[in-house]
């Protein structure tokens, strides 16, 4: 799929200017593709993942349709979570930059209703929000979408997965008939499709492939090891390739657990995202990992899903993820659009099966590498 410049896209200069400021030089594939459908207002689904510039990919366009004359709420983002809520929200604000009249807020479960109201009252022209409090202030009357132009659903596969699919049924059903419909998911499975026929007017379909996604900035290697030497060999990868920021995948909590205390003991600064903890610890975590105060933050796939930190040197699959989608979804997480990354697999025993699955969905080359002696 082409990649296009911002300047090739038909975009105002202030947007443009905006882009720059980020340090975007070209246009992403999906950005590429959907930018122009989504400027003239087209219904559209996209299927990518985190990782290919999705969040610009509707965010550019939705802003650009906006009417500043009025304080109207125009856009609305749902996301599965209030992470994501706040990192399509981060993002927004970036790419609005060169507007200071156009606003946004982010709306979530878990934050005091009064903050939001003060700034519903104000007047938000994008809202971005989780399902189920976008819903309650539509029903108590503190949010009004009468003049909505453009509705998203960032990660919807995920968000019925959470078990949204009432809340976005009766989101969709208040909104005005004559409004643009844009569906991210990273999968189209049964539910998804119900939504996109009873939601969408002939939607543009635009498809990133997986190994686009996974392409060539992120070098991904694998290292045959014997069980009981994980930690060791994680060790000595890390000493060698001198890492000092990345992510570190287990499959189980326990091993998530057991990993951070081994690490923690040999001095590393690592700490631990996983399902048991609470939202605030976790989100607790989450800060001092992006301000840089932990170097390794350990996690299974479910809790780090959506995550988006910025500069990860490496991610190392402890243990090898199920399928070849949580597999890119784990090495997603460096890399991003625009800079290189590296991805580490230890192998043990017959996970070299899995691996090779992994290899056939994703059409990776995951080169094997040995294993550096202590020496080294
Ligand atoms: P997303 O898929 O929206 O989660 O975006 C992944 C990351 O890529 C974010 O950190 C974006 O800021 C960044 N990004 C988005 N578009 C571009 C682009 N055209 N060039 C470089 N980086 C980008």
């Amino acid at each position: 799929m082409d990649k296009k410049l911002f300047s090739e896209l038909n975009l105002s200069e202030s947007m443009l200017k905006a882009v720059q400021k980020m340090g975007f030089e070209a246009a992403t594939p999906i950005q590429s593709e959907s930018i122009p459908p989504l400027l003239e207002g087209k219904d559209m689904v996209g299927q990518s993942q985190t990782g290919s510039g999705k969040t610009a990919a509707f965010g550019i366009p939705a802003i650009e349709r906006i009417d500043q004359d009025s304080k109207a709420t125009q856009v609305l983002i749902l996301c599965p979570t209030r992470e994501l809520a706040l990192q399509v929200a981060d993002e927004i604000s970036k790419l609005t930059r060169g507007k200071p009249g156009v606003r946004e807020l982010p709306v979530y479960g878990g934050q005091s209703y009064d903050r939001q109201l003060r700034g519903l009252k104000k007047g938000a022209h994008i809202v971005i929000g989780t399902p189920g409090r976008v819903l309650d202030h539509l029903e108590k009357g503190t949010m009004k979408l009468d003049e909505l132009k453009t509705i998203i659903l960032d990660e919807a596969d995920r968000m019925l997965d959470m078990g949204f699919t009432e809340e976005i049924n009766a989101i969709l059903d208040k909104m005005p008939a004559e409004r643009q419909t844009v569906l991210f998911s990273a999968t189209v499975p049964a539910g998804i499709k119900r939504l996109i026929k009873k939601f969408t007017q002939d939607p543009v379909w635009i498809k990133i492939e997986a190994s686009e996604l996974t392409a060539p900035e992120i070098d991904q290697v694998w290292y045959e090891v014997d069980r009981r030497s994980k930690l060791e060999v994680l060790c000595r990868l890390i000493d060698f390739e001198d890492v000092r920021y990345g992510i570190i995948f287990c499959a189980t909590k326990m091993m998530v657990d057991d990993l951070v205390e081994h690490l923690s003991a040999r001095g590393y600064l690592a700490d631990k995202l996983h399902g048991d903890m609470s939202q605030q610890m976790r989100e607790r975590v989450m800060n001092r990992f992006r301000k840089k105060n932990i170097e390794f933050l350990v996690a299974t796939d479910v809790a780090a899903r959506g995550l988006d930190v910025k500069d990860i040197e490496v991610v190392f699959n402890y243990d090898l993820p199920d399928d070849g989608e949580d597999y890119v979804h784990r090495i997603g997480r460096t890399g991003r659009a625009g800079s290189s990354g590296k991805a580490v697999t230890l192998v043990a025993g017959r996970e070299v099966y899995k691996l090779q699955n992994i290899m056939r969905f994703t059409k990776a080359k995951i080169k094997r590498a040995n294993i550096p002696s202590v020496d080294q």
